[in-house]
């Protein structure tokens, strides 16, 4: 217990204290209506000396880490960051672990991604294309490092979404470079998961191949990644909805009419936690023929995929659980506002989306698209 207080005040800057129990977080959360314990009810048990009986209703594991209540608590107290990892980590350390999650995580600490996968793999999505995409410890320095992250390297979608970021570096005349087998998991949902220690491990063996090359900045489509790499590591990283932006004069000029109506998905990690909003908004309005229309919920109301915060790896206690998963929530409102292409930010979201699309049948009447994905459709001719 004492090792949990302990974390509850450094993960929340002493802040778990001053909880008014006002209950904004629980009529929040998209999981508010599925669990037993909302993040309110969580610290009222954790005063109580009841933590054993959150562990024991799988309750920290109902959560996708999505910033809702984290954005909404008047007092400002760090849930998703802190009350929430807090409580995993005591339930990690008491070997209280959904198998696929555990899965993941003895995967990731031994193969450097979840998906058990070689990291001499780790850049076949690269010689999938038909120009050569350089390595680091080829060329040694770069303008731009491109980070596919562990699902947009390994997963048989994300892939197509890094495939498509490449090729419109490659069009922009981009000087970029990957890390190939040096790459490994930068670890956001790991340190989300309360797995702390395999976090700072991670940190410290990618930070040791970060310094040594030379590069400008990094570039990635993963949101989680891009979180990890700006808030923990601090290095200079863009998304790619900014590296986008950045380079949108030069795209106007080469952009092709679409005819498609779209709507953007705000990625928790990109919106909620680090403000960026605009900046894909801007570059897809940017494409001639394009319709944009905004989910009823957008930017600090969006709804979250599910995937955030391991949620990718939670399937059976969300099944257990939940009756209406958030993703299926999600295509159901992107057919309410007219879209037939929903864009997305954060590359995790394209295989909840997919899914979800299945599940409601809805597959056929919308599609799926990372942003560089429509970019260069758009630069392509459609
Ligand atoms: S929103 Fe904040 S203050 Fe209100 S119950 Fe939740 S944690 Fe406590
Ligand atoms: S981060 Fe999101 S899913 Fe997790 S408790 Fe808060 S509102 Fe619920």
């Amino acid at each position: 217990m004492d090792m949990l207080l302990n974390r509850l005040k450094e993960l929340t800057n002493n802040k778990y204290f001053q909880c008014i129990q006002c209950g904004t977080c629980g009529g929040s959360c998209p999981y508010g209506a599925y669990t037993p314990y909302t993040p309110r009810r969580m610290i009222l048990a954790i005063r109580l000396g009841m933590v054993e009986d959150i562990l024991n209703s799988n309750a920290q594991w109902l959560c996708t880490a999505c910033q809702t209540c984290t954005s909404r608590c008047p007092s400002r107290i760090q849930i998703t960051d802190g009350i929430i990892p807090a409580l995993r980590e005591k339930s990690l350390l008491e070997g209280k672990v959904p198998e696929e999650l555990s899965t993941a995580l003895i995967n990731i600490m031994r193969y450097g991604n979840p998906f058990k996968e070689s990291p001499m793999k780790r850049d076949g999505w690269a010689k999938e294309l038909d120009f050569e995409v350089p390595t680091m410890m080829k060329k040694k320095s770069a303008e731009v490092l491109l980070l596919p992250e562990c699902f947009g390297a390994y997963h048989r979608r994300c892939k197509q979404a890094t495939k498509a970021l490449a090729k419109v570096m490659k069009i922009l005349e981009v000087d970029f470079a990957i890390l190939g087998r040096e790459e490994r998991c930068t670890g956001d949902h790991v340190r989300l998961c309360g797995e702390f220690a395999l976090f700072e491990d991670l940190m410290e063996k990618n930070m040791k191949v970060f310094r040594k090359y030379e590069f400008k900045y990094i570039v990635t489509h993963d949101a989680h990644a891009f979180n990890a790499l700006k808030n923990f590591y601090g290095l200079n990283v863009l998304h790619h909805s900014q590296f986008l932006h950045d380079n949108l004069e030069k795209l106007k000029g080469m952009f092709n009419e679409l005819d498609y109506t779209v709507t953007y998905h705000d990625s928790c990690y990109l919106g909620r936690k680090n403000g960026i909003y605009e900046e894909p908004r801007e570059v897809i309005r940017s494409i001639p023929g394009v319709r944009f229309v905004e989910f009823k919920r957008n930017r600090e109301n969006a709804l979250c995929c599910g995937a955030g915060g391991g949620g990718i790896w939670l399937d059976s206690v969300m099944r257990e659980f939940v009756k209406v998963r958030p993703a299926e929530d999600r295509v159901r409102e992107a057919k309410e506002v007219g879209a037939d292409v929903i864009v997305t930010g954060c590359v995790l979201d394209i295989p909840m989306f997919e899914d979800a699309l299945k599940v409601t049948g809805l597959d056929g009447e919308i599609v799926v698209k990372d942003i560089a994905e429509l970019v260069l459709e758009a630069l392509e001719g459609g």
